[in-house]
Formats: structure tokens, C-alpha cells, sequence
């Protein structure tokens, strides 16, 4: 045993779990980490996906048009930083401590992007920062630039939870494994290496100092870096930080209480995410992606744990997470306010853990919450135009203005909507998975090769998608298509025939399975009536009242549309209706009905809210005469409310006169 016990058994547990699951000595192919789990499910790569018009379309050119050129004067103090770690003389003010994790997350979106939309012009600039974040690199390898300008030392012990050097370094590696998928450059690779090989020496060297950093992130790049690099010392490094907490190893920044940074108690005895809601989900993800790439029975234990915690009992009807202001931390169970603080960054990495959870159960049910969080409160987190931001978002407000510091939120949210492609396709042995449904083309590979599928579809706004296999020689595969959680009618048809009995899998989707040839036609056709939802009697705000949805959108109500009055009582027949706006919030579908004096209400989508003029909202309305139902709830937050008295029509009357 060295000095460092706890630093040896972490190790050596590590490596013994490693050497079960890698199969491959020494170094392994590049991504063998995936490849390693034969059979398993992995995701489509974002460049095997492309978009055409549609709903995700159109938003990635707004990213790509708006909000990255928008973003560059935000990225000033990190860039003046990172000269003056460089030795260039130059004049503050500089960044903080997690100031260059959104230059990082803004490499990583602009990588995206250019994987999308090639700009060389966009790529020098990029590569010119990248430059500078080679000289700004000390000579061992450690790249927090803060620190570096502080002169203060590498990992200090006295600083850990509060330094964000793992938070920055996470994002870097994510970056540079973007930018090397999407340019084929490595500079920012080797960088993101060597700063990850000095962390590996750090904590896990013969001089090892256990500890970890106090906001999560690092963990999954390390996952990731090790199936993008095939070093399996990533992930010993990864598991070292996920088994270290709840240990009192890292000193609280002040009075700051442990379960902040997720070190209240080890690992195997948390039942709940606790704490900051986005240093908790991203906590979790880590975890959940050291159990996909060791396979570790305890950490999937523990992911299903904080899976149930949050989608089954801390989760508002948007998929926002994090009520608290305080410590802008998760809630008690059921602590799901109205006015609640539910930040940007959280909801951006609920869908991250979502996706991991999916690729670890190969069920739908983690790809239904996806669906919801990107939907609806990733979406609502930046302005339609993608100039502005919001760090909060409640699902009543009396009208506040857009929240527009540009801090972490914006490029979270922009390399979250360039993922799209990630999140909604998979595939695994002879099956391809469709998770979300967006128009355009993808490049699936099986285990006897790829294969090219065609969607088309006017998702979210309808329910019908028509898939077409690409010319080539016949195959046989499966296609699976995911049943929706609110879809509760569809019909299926192969080439015009229809596909019945209709069927759903144990594990939630529409499966095809056959000898597939070159334009075959698969049209799924789900009928998307709007469904008045309740919520469960212990979430406080909800009781009483219920919201809108259509599809996967939930709808809220703007004052501006409905007389002045956001709080609006639907009557006891609302005649609920759907109205297509093509002037509207760049073109949506409403839902209009009327209110319990029979006067018409209006809701539009919650992602498209607070877009207009400074305006009250609110999500949950009263209904008169509405009697929460006595069924019991099976343990979900949210469900159909006495949709009897609904009455829907789709698409409804086209209303061209501008509100
Ligand atoms: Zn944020």
C-alpha cells in the first residue's frame, strides 16, 4: 500500500474492473469502448445525421447564423485570460473560475456547427484560440487558465470545490473531441490529452492526492475521451472521482453544505439527487456512463436511483429540475414551485443524462423524458432569435425581462440543440432506433454495415412520420420507432399495408422487423389530440389546475394573448382547438378555447413563451368545475386529466390576423 491507501484500493478496483470489461490489452482500437459492447446500443455520431427543413432544421441555422457570432463578445475576458497565461502582455479585466468552461462549450458548439455548415473563416478563429490555449498550457500539462493567473498551484486542495479546474477541463475534452470529429484537427486533442494525462498523475500517480473537483463534468469526458482515444486510464480516472465522493476529501467553499457538490455521503447510499441541480445531473451522467463503459453493477444501481429521483419525484412538467434559488439546488421530493428557480444548464443536463440512461437500458421511457426536457425547457432557455438567454426559467412569471448575462446557459443550450442528431438516433446489432423524430437523413451502422434512412416529417406540430430505406441491396434488420408517452393511438403501415395487430415492445417501441429493400415506406401515423394534464396531488402549485400539451409541447398562457390575464380559468368545456399561426413566434401551432365565461383563451407553446413584449405567464390554469382524478398514479409526476371533456381538433381553423 503507498502513503495514499483509499488512492490504491480506487486504483486497483479500477483496474480490476477494466480488465473484465476491456477485453483488448494494451491499447484498443479507437472507440473500443463502445465496440466492446457487442450488441449494445450506441449512438448515431451527430455527422451521421442531416437535417433538412422542418422544426431542428431551421433552429441550427439560427444557431449557426446568430447565435455563435452573437457569442463571440462574450468570450473576451477568457480570451484575454488565456494571452495573459500565455505570457502576451495584456490588460484585464479576466475571467473567473468557470469562465473558460463556456469558451469551451462554445468551441464545442462551433464544431458542431461546422460539421453542419463548413465555414473556414469561423475555423481559423477557432483555431487561432486553440492556439492560444496550447501557450497558455503549463508545461505539465495543467490548462486552467484562472489558476494559472493566479499562480496558484495545480488542483489546490484549499480551493477544490470551488476552483471549477475538473468543470473547465471536462468541458475542454468535450471541445476537442468535437473538433476533432467535426475538422479532423488534433491540436486541441493532444492539449485535451495531455491536460487529462495530468490529471491521471495528479490524483492517480505514484504521488497521488485523492480528491475531485466540486462541480461534476469531468467524469463523462473522461468517458468520452477514453472511447474517443482508447486510453483506458480515463476511465480508472473517472471512477476514482465518482467513488472518492461523499468522502470528505474536498474542503466546502464557506458554509457551503456537502451535498452542493454532491459529497454528502459515498456514492452506494445516495438515494436522491441532491444539491445543485446542474452539478448533480452531471454528476449522475458521469456515473451513468462508467456504468455503460464498465459495466459496473453498483454505478448502474446508483443511476437508476437518481433516474427514479428525479424523473419519477423532482421534475416540473417542462423537465426542468432545480427549484431551489438557493444554492440553486434540487428541492424536496415533490418541491416543484411554480416561481421555481429550474436553471438552463440543469435541463441541458438532465437531457445528457437521459441519453446515457437510454443507451443503458435501451428503453424508451428515458427517451420520453429527453424528449420533454429538449422540447420544452431546453428550448424556452434561449430567445427564438438566439440572441438572448435565460438563466432561470419558472413556469409562472409575472414578466421578466429575458436574463441576458450570456454566461454558461447559451452555449450549453446551443451545442445541446447541435446534438439533436445524437439524441434521436441509435442503433445496436441488426436494430436502428428512432428516438426523436426529425426530418432528414441518417447513417445508422449495424453490425453488417450501414444503412441510410430517409425521414420526412412535420414533427412536433404532427404526429406522422414516413421513413424511406435508401436504394441498395435488400437486408435484413429492424427499425424501431419510439412510442411516445403521450401517444396512446397509431396506426403503422410497411408500403402501404397495414401493420396490425399494432404492438409496442417491452421496451416501448413500434418494431419492424424484415428484409428491407431500397424504397420501402414506413408511415407512422400518431394522432396528437391536446390533452389536458393534472399533476401529482403532493407537487403543491399543480393541485387543482391543469396544463396543456399537444405532442411533447406543453403550452402556457401570456397574458398578452388572453385579455391582459395570464392566470386564466378554462371553462368546464374548454372546446379546446388547434390553430396553425405561421405568424406567430416563427411559426407555431396554437391551442385555442375558451375560458369559464366562455371568452377565448389562448396558449402557445411554453419552449416559444416570453418572446414578445415583457408579458405574464403561466403553465398550470384552473379548469372550473376540474376534480383531480382518484386513480392511483403509478408512480408518475403527470398524467391525462378527465380527458373526456376535451374536445380536439387537428390542425384546426388557420387564424391569419397577428396578435
Ligand atoms: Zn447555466
Amino acid at each position: 500500500m503507498s502513503k495514499n491507501p483509499v488512492a490504491t484500493i480506487v486504483a486497483l478496483l479500477g483496474a480490476a474492473f477494466l480488465a473484465g470489461a476491456a477485453p483488448v490489452p494494451g491499447v484498443p482500437e479507437a472507440a473500443a469502448l463502445w465496440a466492446g459492447r457487442e450488441g449494445k446500443i450506441v449512438p448515431v455520431p451527430v455527422q451521421d445525421v442531416r437535417f433538412e427543413a422542418g422544426f431542428w432544421g431551421p433552429k441550427m441555422r439560427v444557431h449557426k447564423d446568430r447565435t455563435i457570432p452573437h457569442s463571440w463578445r462574450y468570450m473576451e475576458h477568457d480570451i484575454r485570460s488565456l494571452r495573459k497565461a500565455a505570457g502576451e502582455k495584456t490588460d484585464g479585466p479576466f475571467n473567473n473560475t468557470w469562465g473558460e468552461a463556456n469558451l469551451y462549450k462554445f468551441i464545442e458548439t462551433i464544431a458542431h456547427s461546422l460539421g453542419m455548415f463548413p465555414d473556414a473563416g469561423l475555423e481559423k478563429q477557432v483555431d487561432e484560440v486553440v492556439d492560444l490555449i496550447r501557450r497558455a498550457q503549463r508545461a505539465n500539462g495543467y490548462s486552467h487558465v484562472f489558476i494559472i493567473n493566479e499562480g496558484k498551484p495545480d488542483w489546490d486542495p484549499e480551493f477544490l470545490d470551488g476552483s471549477h479546474d475538473g468543470y473547465v477541463l471536462g468541458h475542454l475534452i468535450e471541445a476537442a473531441i468535437e473538433y476533432h470529429a467535426n475538422t479532423g484537427k488534433r491540436a486541441l486533442l493532444d492539449i485535451a490529452c495531455k491536460a487529462a494525462d495530468e490529471a491521471y498523475e495528479h490524483f492517480l500517480g505514484p504521488k497521488g492526492v485523492p480528491g475531485f473537483c466540486g462541480h461534476a463534468e469531468l467524469e463523462m469526458a473522461l468517458v468520452e475521451l477514453s472511447r474517443a482515444t482508447g486510453r483506458t486510464r480515463y476511465v480508472e480516472l473517472a471512477r476514482a472521482f465518482v467513488e472518492w465522493r461523499g468522502r470528505r476529501m474536498v474542503k466546502p467553499v464557506g458554509a457551503t453544505p456537502r451535498a452542493y457538490f454532491q459529497d454528502a455521503v459515498p456514492l452506494r447510499q445516495q438515494r436522491n439527487l441532491d444539491g445543485h441541480a446542474v452539478r448533480s445531473t452531471f454528476f449522475a451522467t458521469g456515473v451513468t456512463d462508467l456504468a455503460l463503459a464498465t459495466g459496473d453493477a453498483d454505478h448502474r444501481l446508483a443511476a437508476g436511483r437518481f433516474w427514479d429521483s428525479v424523473t419519477l419525484r423532482r421534475m416540473t412538467i417542462t423537465g426542468s429540475t432545480g427549484p431551489r434559488q438557493e444554492h440553486e439546488a434540487f428541492g424536496e421530493d415533490h418541491e416543484l414551485p411554480d416561481d421555481g428557480y429550474h436553471g438552463s444548464c440543469a435541463a441541458c443536463g438532465l437531457v445528457d443524462f437521459a441519453h446515457r440512461m437510454f443507451l443503458l437500458e435501451g428503453q424508451a421511457d428515458p427517451a420520453d423524458v429527453l424528449e420533454r426536457v429538449l422540447y420544452n425547457a431546453v428550448l424556452h432557455g434561449i430567445s427564438l432569435d438566439g440572441t438572448d438567454s435565460y438563466y432561470q426559467n419558472p413556469l409562472s412569471d409575472a414578466g421578466h425581462p429575458r436574463y441576458n448575462s450570456w454566461v454558461c446557459c447559451p452555449p450549453n443550450l446551443s451545442r445541446t440543440v447541435f446534438q439533436v442528431g445524437r439524441y434521436a438516433c441509435a442503433s445496436g446489432g441488426h436494430d436502428v432506433f428512432f428516438n426523436l423524430y426529425v426530418a432528414g437523413t441518417v447513417r445508422a451502422s449495424l453490425e453488417d454495415g450501414p444503412v441510410v434512412l430517409k425521414v420526412g416529417t412535420g414533427y412536433p406540430w404532427e404526429g406522422k412520420v414516413r421513413i424511406t430505406v435508401a436504394p441498395g441491396p435488400a437486408r435484413r434488420f429492424a427499425i424501431n420507432l419510439r412510442r411516445p408517452g403521450w401517444c396512446e393511438t397509431a396506426a403503422l403501415k410497411v408500403n402501404g399495408e397495414a401493420v396490425a395487430p399494432l404492438r409496442t415492445t417491452d421496451r416501448g417501441y413500434f418494431r419492424l422487423e424484415r428484409e428491407w429493400r431500397g424504397h420501402d415506406v414506413i408511415e407512422l401515423d400518431m394522432e396528437m389530440p391536446v390533452r389536458l394534464v393534472e399533476a401529482h396531488p403532493l407537487i403543491k402549485d399543480g393541485v387543482g389546475k391543469v396544463a396543456v400539451q399537444r405532442g411533447p409541447l406543453i403550452h402556457g398562457f401570456e397574458a398578452l394573448d388572453n385579455l391582459g390575464k395570464a392566470a386564466v380559468e378554462l371553462g368546464e368545456d374548454p372546446r379546446l382547438q388547434v390553430g396553425e399561426r405561421a405568424d406567430l413566434l416563427g411559426g407555431v401551432r396554437v391551442v385555442t378555447g375558451q375560458d369559464a365565461d366562455g371568452k377565448p383563451v389562448m396558449a402557445v407553446p411554453f419552449y416559444a413563451m416570453a418572446n414578445r413584449e415583457k408579458t405574464a405567464q403561466e403553465v398550470w390554469v384552473r379548469q372550473r368545475g376540474m376534480k383531480p382524478g382518484d386513480a392511483w398514479w403509478e408512480g408518475r409526476l403527470y398524467r391525462p386529466a378527465h380527458k373526456i371533456t376535451v374536445r380536439s381538433v387537428a390542425p384546426g381553423p388557420t387564424q391569419k390576423d397577428g396578435r
